[in-house]
C-alpha cells in the first residue's frame, strides 16, 4: 500500500456521530492558523454517483461524456468515470504538494485496521466505544457530541480546544516523521528488521534505530542512478538486472573490454529538463 507523504487523519464513526461537524471545526481553526488543509469524503459505493440527480452534468455523464467538468467563477469539479479498487491508493495522487494535513471522512473500510492512518473516532454511546476499541488501530482520540462518562472521550464542542491541540501536535510529529521517511529509499524491500521504510522511520524518530539499519542505503553499490541530479535508490535485484543488461550491451561495442563484470561500476545520469 502507498504511504501518504502528508499528515493524514481519518475521522470515522457511525452516522450522526458528529464527524462532519468535527471536520468543519478543525478545518476552520487550522486554516485560521495558516495550515493548508485538504479533506476527502467517501460518498458511496459503486453506482452511487454524486449527489446531483437530474443535473445537467449528470445527464452529460450518463450520455457518455468522460470527463465532465462543472465550472463557476470560483469553483471547479471534474467528474470522471473510472474504476477504483482502493480509493485510498488513488486519492494521494490528487492531493496537492503544499497541503499540511488531509482529513478523510467515511473511509472506515480502508482505514479502521490500518496502523499507518491515525484516527479520530466519533462515538454516540458506550457500545460504539467498545466496538471501535476492539476494531480500530492507531486511534488518536475518541470524540462525542454527548458527555459520556469515560475519561477517554472528549466532547466535540466543549473539549474542542484539546482536540485541536492533539491534532496540531500530531501534524507536527508527522511532519518530522515524513522528513525522516524521505531520507530512506522508500522501496519497502523488507530486508531490514523493520520490514518497511515507514516503520524504520518511526523507529529512528523514537531513537530506537538509525538510518544505517537500511540495508539498501549501506550496501556496496555497483551502480549509481541519478535522475536530474537526484540519486534513485535501487534494490540489489534491480541493480543486478540493470548492470548485467547494460554491461552486456556495452561489451558488444568495438573497443570495449569488460573483464570482470562484478568489479565494474556503472553510473547512469538522466536529465529530464532541457
Ligand atoms: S532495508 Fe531500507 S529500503 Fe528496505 S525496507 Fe528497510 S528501510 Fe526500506
Amino acid at each position: 500500500m502507498k504511504i501518504s507523504t502528508k499528515p493524514v487523519i481519518a475521522i470515522i464513526g457511525h452516522k450522526n456521530s458528529g464527524k462532519t461537524l468535527l471536520i468543519e471545526k478543525l478545518v476552520k481553526e487550522l486554516v485560521k492558523k495558516g495550515y493548508k488543509v485538504a479533506s476527502v469524503k467517501h460518498i458511496g459505493r459503486k453506482g452511487h454517483g454524486f449527489d446531483m440527480p437530474r443535473k445537467d452534468t449528470t445527464k452529460h455523464l450518463e450520455a457518455g461524456a468522460n470527463p465532465v467538468i462543472a465550472i463557476t467563477e470560483d469553483q471547479i469539479i471534474t467528474i470522471k468515470k473510472t474504476h477504483i479498487e482502493n480509493p485510498l491508493e488513488t486519492l494521494w495522487e490528487n492531493i496537492p504538494e503544499k497541503i499540511n494535513i488531509v482529513f478523510l471522512e467515511g473511509f472506515s473500510t480502508w482505514t479502521l485496521s490500518n496502523e499507518n492512518i491515525p484516527k479520530i473516532i466519533c462515538i454516540r454511546n458506550k457500545e460504539d466505544l467498545k466496538e471501535y476499541q476492539e476494531k480500530a488501530k492507531n486511534t488518536l482520540l475518541f470524540g462525542s457530541l454527548k458527555r459520556i462518562e469515560n475519561e477517554k472521550i472528549l466532547h466535540i464542542i466543549e473539549d474542542f480546544r484539546e482536540i485541536l491541540e492533539k491534532t496540531i501536535s500530531y501534524i507536527k510529529n508527522q511532519e518530522k516523521l515524513i522528513e525522516v521517511y524521505n531520507l530512506l529509499p522508500r522501496l519497502n524491500c523488507g530486508k531490514c528488521r523493520f520490514k518497511t521504510c515507514f516503520n524504520l522511520a518511526k523507529a529512528i524518530l523514537d531513537n530506537k534505530a538509525s538510518k544505517e539499519e537500511c540495508v539498501v542505503l549501506t550496501q556496496k553499490k555497483g551502480i549509481k542512478i541519478l535522475i536530474d541530479g537526484k540519486e534513485i535508490p535501487v534494490t540489489s535485484f534491480v541493480e543486478k538486472i540493470v548492470k548485467t543488461t547494460i554491461l552486456s550491451m556495452l561489451s558488444t561495442l568495438k573497443g570495449v573490454n569488460i573483464e570482470d563484470e562484478q568489479k565494474a561500476k556503472l553510473k547512469i545520469e538522466v536529465e529530464t529538463s532541457n
